[in-house]
């Protein structure tokens, strides 16, 4: 992998102001937010009533992070049917919007919808220019966005991020993997917007048509985001591509991204925290943990006018780092190694923790192993791990089964549980360019009874 890009910061006054002045800011952005979502938003100014926490009842940032109430996402859909299809929970009059998002509503939970002002979105771009620009993205810059241009958020901040800065979005939506390879060797693009998952997906597919997409494009950065990115799965992305894959990472329920790595060597994602209050909590006693301690995310937001997030428990877990564990100089806090996995992902098998994410290291550790899916169920009232793989074009019948049996052995090591690995038809398995979704938990679904409306 070589890395030709330069970085450097946005705004080197915001993004290398002392602790003192940022925790300031952070207090004055927070107070005139109080303010406006007390008088604006109906779910707040009940919650904030309720609790004794009006505006003027808030004493400082400590007292904000000891008395105000924690936000959870059940509350935002309670909120949201409540007076659809925006909520309770906007500050401004929906009229204004000029942006409508929503998520995939997958694993049958209902979408949560959200708009955006046009002051929101210009916030919103901002957000995004200060990352990219920190991973590398210059004016000029040609940079090919893979994503689907639909209602969920995905990109779109990324592509008026782009132009912030003054690079060009190339909106790449409709095009399939093939088409997508065959402009990124026609033109000279130099940066490539994805997740991690399609970025390997990218791979493979050009290792199909016989592409080396070091050589053959002129890709010297991806900008990868929508999923945790681990070690393994991001060597095998620059190995490919011949260039560092840096993370961004956001939520929908903000708009846009609030982290970014600073470059190749750097230990983790930087918060942008003037504009984002974020607190690590512990996941059962919600206190506090320190530096270097694992909890789960807590966001406030300090620039949407239209839906603020008032320590929202966004379920990620995360480990703290000062600053100064990065050497680029700026002096926002860090999440060491990014988005380390999900609060409810962690699953209890036979008294052995597991996340989904254990299954994608090792898989990723196999060259044999082209896509992958697993399902979590109850045998026997024994919960057991079924894991199907499909396997590379490449491999012959005969070496199949050999990687069956080194693949069930890896995931008893690292996972301390015996799986069943059963082995797809090549291209059976689903691929996915957003959301990846490779794990179903079957144990919850398998003792009801289910009515059959036969009308
Ligand atoms: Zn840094």
């Amino acid at each position: 992998m070589t890395d030709t890009v330069t970085r450097g910061y946005w705004s080197r006054a915001a993004e290398t102001m002392p602790r003192e002045r940022l925790r300031e800011l952070q207090w004055a952005k927070l107070r005139a937010q109080l303010q406006h979502v007390y008088k604006g938003s109906p779910f707040y100014h009940a919650r904030m009533s309720d609790v004794g926490c009006r505006p003027d009842d808030v004493t400082g940032l400590d007292d904000y992070f000891a008395r105000f109430p924690l936000l959870y996402r059940s509350e935002l859909l309670a909120a949201e049917s409540a007076a659809p299809p925006y909520g309770t929970l906007a500050a401004v009059d929906p009229a204004l919007a000029i942006a409508r998002h929503q998520t995939s509503g997958s694993s049958g939970q209902p979408p949560l919808r959200t708009f955006d002002t046009a002051r929101d979105w210009a916030w919103i771009a901002d957000m995004f220019a200060r990352g990219l620009y920190a991973t590398g993205i210059r004016p000029g810059d040609q940079v090919a966005v893979v994503f689907g241009y639909g209602m969920f958020i995905g990109f779109w901040a990324g592509h008026y991020g782009l132009q912030r800065i003054g690079a060009t979005a190339i909106a790449t939506g409709s095009m399939d993997t093939e088409r997508r390879i065959q402009l990124l060797m026609d033109e000279d693009i130099r940066a490539l917007m994805c997740t991690p998952t399609y970025a390997l997906h990218m791979a493979h597919r050009a290792e199909q048509m016989g592409v080396d997409l070091a050589t053959r494009t002129n890709i010297q950065l991806l900008v990868v985001t929508g999923e945790p990115r681990p070690q393994r799965t991001r060597r095998l992305i620059e190995k490919a591509w011949g260039a560092p894959a840096l993370e961004v990472a956001g939520m929908t329920e903000v708009g846009t991204l609030i982290m970014f790595e600073c470059g190749p060597d750097a230990p983790g994602m930087h918060v942008i925290e003037t504009d984002v209050i974020e607190e690590v909590l512990d996941t059962e006693t919600k206190q506090p943990v320190g530096y270097g301690e694992r909890g789960v995310r807590v966001m406030t937001t300090l620039g949407r006018e239209g839906v603020t997030m008032l320590r929202y428990w966004t379920n990620d877990i995360v480990v703290r780092q000062p600053y100064h564990s990065c050497s680029c100089g700026r002096t926002w806090d860090i999440y060491q190694g990014g988005i380390l996995g999900r609060a409810d992902d962690v699953k209890k098998i036979r008294g052995c923790l597991f996340t989904p994410s254990m299954v994608e290291d090792v898989a990723r550790s196999f060259d044999e192993i082209e896509e992958f899916q697993t399902v979590l169920e109850s045998i026997g009232a024994l919960d057991t791990l079924i894991i199907t793989f499909e396997p590379k074009p490449h491999v012959t019948p005969e070496v199949v089964a050999d990687v069956a049996t080194r693949f069930g052995s890896a995931v008893k090591r690292a996972v301390g549980v015996t799986p069943l690995i059963r082995i797809a038809e090549i291209g059976s398995l689903p691929r996915f360019d957003m959301k990846a979704k490779r794990f179903t938990d079957l144990r919850s679904t398998q003792h009801k009874e289910v009515n059959v409306d036969a009308s």
